[in-house]
Parts: C-alpha cells; sequence; structure tokens
C-alpha cells in the first residue's frame, strides 16, 4: 500500500516526529525520535454498521539512549518503559566505553511531560518545538 513519510508533531511530547502515512486511508504510524513513543492509526472497517473508522493504539515513549561510536556507527534505543536503575548503570557503563563518542551520545529520560538529559548531551535540534523544528528546515527536511 502506498504511504508517504511526513512530518508531524509528536501527540505526546510535541516535537518533530516521522509518520509514515498511508494517504488513500489515512492511516498512519508515527513515531518520535525524541520522547519515544509510538501512534499506530489502523483503518478499520465494520461491516455491521457499514462504515470505516480508525482504531489507534499508542505506546507511550520515557526517552532516547542513543550510542555514537567513533568508528562513525551508532545505535540508537527508544526506551519504551520507565528507565530502571539497572538499565542506567548498563547505558552508563556503554557510554563509558573507549570506543563511545561522548560528545554525540545522550541518555534522555521523559517522564511527565519533561525531558530531562541523564548522560552526554543532546543534539541542539532535540530541544526543538515542532514549530521552530519545521522553520529551520521546512516541511521538507525528511
Ligand atoms: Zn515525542
Amino acid at each position: 500500500m502506498a504511504s508517504f513519510h511526513r512530518p508531524v508533531a509528536c501527540p505526546d511530547c510535541g516535537r518533530f516526529a516521522v509518520e509514515d502515512y498511508y494517504y488513500r486511508i489515512g492511516a498512519g504510524y508515527i513515531i518520535c525520535q525524541c520522547c519515544g513513543c509510538e501512534v499506530d492509526r489502523e483503518a478499520k472497517y465494520d461491516p455491521e454498521k457499514n462504515t470505516s473508522y480508525f482504531a489507534i493504539e499508542k505506546r507511550r515513549g520515557y526517552g532516547k539512549f542513543f550510542l555514537k561510536r567513533k568508528d562513525g556507527t551508532f545505535s540508537s534505543n527508544r526506551l519504551m518503559s520507565p528507565l530502571t536503575d539497572e538499565q542506567f548503570k548498563d547505558f552508563k557503563e556503554k557510554f563509558s566505553n573507549f570506543d563511545v563518542d561522548p560528545e554525540n551520545s545522550y541518555l534522555v529520560s521523559y517522564k511527565n511531560g519533561e525531558f530531562e538529559t541523564l548522560l552526554g548531551s543532546v543534539p541542539e535540534d532535540f530541544n526543538l518545538s515542532f514549530a521552530e523544528y519545521i522553520e529551520k528546515y521546512g516541511y521538507d527536511c525528511i
């Protein structure tokens, strides 16, 4: 089925997110690269009522762990549950590894609508609201 990617404001944190948008049926799949939330909007059909509707499923995000290595590779993990002490220890250990580029790596938690940087520092664009992001890069930015 035909879809395209379009920029949308994250329904949770309000920052820049990307939706895989199925324009014919209006369905879509949003992933936010800041807070990590996912919203799945599925087009459904109710044969009894002869109507179509959207089934919306939202999975909350709790932040992001982004690790850039000195060789240029990176790994990016969205946190799909609140950060535990154990996870934090694990991330901290990975973060201090010799092959990591700490200037461009970060751990951010997202709780009660607030971001908190726990390790490293986030890129400047991370803190832009959706409107600010679009103003800076335009709608063709993805
Ligand atoms: Zn978000």
